[in-house]
């Protein structure tokens, strides 16, 4: 086993292991090869990472701000210093190639630390002046986070969630994806070699189950989760019970609008970043990619050449654009998904089959055309790497069709013309949307679904707001002015 950690969870600063929690194989999809074994959290690991959560929350609360930053600038300087290292494991982890993982996962991690440091010191509260008397407001922690994540970036999770949570004095305790749970235990123990104290960042290993009871505890006080719209709709349900605070990342089916007038090159390129990164397992994934009738033939034809060129392979090896799926259910849900799309009578450009070696759970990029609105591919979110490419002639058209859907988390629009960007842009409904670009997702930037795609924002200042709760405090300089 290639990759076992020295033990299942992290809680209180320590790595801890109860065997008597049920096995979870991780398993590298390149190959099929168990590379660890981890436990599930029983009951007494959810109770040591909820007492000893709850219990450093308090002291961390008083830390002043710029001595809990210096710990995440530390942490986050030390996940650089170990990208290569990093990455090889989120590489083995999820499948995803290293030339992806050594720019994109530990690096964005450190970016999140870095930037929760930086604005850690600068929360202020108001003061509102009220003739005689005023009122200030102090902006609090809210105590013990719990963040559920995805299996997709398991790193960046891991830091997205802990890193604000942290920054404004709260505890988190991570719960990581059951098919990716080695990344976030290397994030605690750098966190912790950082200098933070133990038991604000404890991992805790399990599949729904271990999430649903550690979302109940009435000694949590917020829930992020990072998933697919069923699994946010029951983990809002069991927040709304304890009236709990909640950050919802959940998925999407994003629009991608193409126009007649904007650069070949460019727009092909967003096309393929918008849908064959992370081999199409992203979020925020242009999966519906409208484009205008007369630049369809162009479009298409640029498309299959480059997309045929995208060299799948071992995703250890540096020359490798492609890596495999990242399970065998993921797999066959893809797979459903283009027979679905041949059955119902889209016209398969390229790809649409198993590809690379032979063990792995590999499938070539699929691009689909002359997909209708009504189809289940232009409708499901797939998370793989299959594009739907839609026929449009009309702006206004184009828009209504772009937001008939009820997700809302990402759009694109690609045109000569800044000013449609910005007019078609206004009229989409989503949380992020990108002119003459796609799935560029900075940590200065809100980052975040609409409509079912989502409450809440992370990153960027927006995250203060879901860490932090204000109080108000009303101070009285004259006498009580009582009718009684
Ligand atoms: P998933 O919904 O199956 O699982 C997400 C997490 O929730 C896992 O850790 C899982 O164990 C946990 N979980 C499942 N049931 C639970 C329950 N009842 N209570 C508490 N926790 C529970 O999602 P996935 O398959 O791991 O990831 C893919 C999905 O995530 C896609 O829909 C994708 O769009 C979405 N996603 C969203 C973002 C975003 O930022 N918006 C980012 C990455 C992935």
């Amino acid at each position: 086993m290639i990759a076992q950690p020295k033990a299942s969870h992290f809680i209180d600063g320590r790595h801890v292991e109860d065997a008597a929690g049920a096995p979870i194989d991780v398993i590298f999809p390149a190959t099929g090869e168990v590379i660890a074994r981890v436990h599930e959290a029983t009951p007494a690991v959810i109770e040591r990472a909820l007492a000893s959560a709850a219990r450093a929350q308090k002291e961390w609360a008083r830390v002043k701000p710029v001595e809990r930053a210096r710990i995440l600038r530390r942490a986050a300087d030390l996940i650089r210093d170990r990208n290569q290292e990093l990455s090889e494991l989120e590489t083995l982890d999820t499948g995803k190639p290293i030339q992806e993982t050594t720019v994109a996962d530990a690096a964005s991690g450190a970016d999140a630390l870095e930037y929760f440091a930086g604005l850690a010191p600068t929360v202020t509260g108001e003061t509102m002046p009220l003739g005689r008397d005023f009122v200030y407001t102090v902006r609090e922690p809210l105590g013990v986070c719990v963040g559920i994540g995805a299996w997709n970036y398991p790193t960046q999770i891991a830091c997205w969630k802990g890193a604000p949570a942290l920054a404004f004095g709260n505890a988190m305790i991570f719960k990581p994806s059951e098919t990716t749970p080695l990344s976030a235990l290397k994030v605690a123990e750098i966190l912790h070699e950082a200098g933070l104290p133990a038991g604000l960042y404890n991992v805790v290993q399990g599949r729904g189950a271990v999430g649903a009871v550690l979302v109940s505890d009435p000694r949590v006080a917020k829930v992020s989760l990072t998933g697919s719209v069923p699994t946010g709709r029951k983990v809002y349900a069991l927040a709304a019970e304890g009236i709990r605070h909640v950050t919802m990342e959940l998925g999407g089916k994003s629009p991608l609008i193409i126009f007649d007038d904007a650069n070949l090159e460019n727009a092909v390129g967003g096309a393929l970043m918008a849908n064959f990164y992370s081999s199409g397992q992203v979020c925020s994934n242009g999966t519906r990619v409208f484009v205008q009738k007369g630049i369809k033939d162009r479009f298409l034809a640029r498309l299959k050449e480059r997309t045929e060129a995208i060299r799948l392979g071992d995703p250890r090896d540096p020359d490798t654009q492609m890596g495999p799926l990242v399970s065998a259910a993921q797999l066959d849900k893809v797979l459903g998904y283009i027979e679905a799309g041949k059955r119902e009578g889209a016209r398969l450009v390229t790809g649409g089959h198993r590809a690379g070696p032979n063990s792995g759970w590999f499938i070539a990029p699929t691009v689909f055309a002359d997909v209708t609105d009504e189809m289940v591919i232009a409708r499901e979110e797939i998370f793989g790497p299959v594009m739907a490419v839609l026929d449009f002639e009309h702006e206004e058209d184009v828009v209504r069709r772009a937001n008939a859907t009820e997700f809302g988390l990402s759009a694109g629009v690609f045109t000569g013309d800044l000013a449609r960007g910005h007019r078609v842009v206004a009229a989409l409904e989503a949380g992020t949307c990108w002119i003459n670009a796609y799935n560029l997702t900075p940590v200065e930037t809100p980052f975040g679904g609409s409509k079912q795609s989502g409450v809440g924002r992370e990153n960027s200042k927006a995250a203060i707001e879901h860490y932090t709760q204000v109080k108000s405090v009303y101070v009285n300089l004259g006498d009580v002015d009582a009718p009684y």
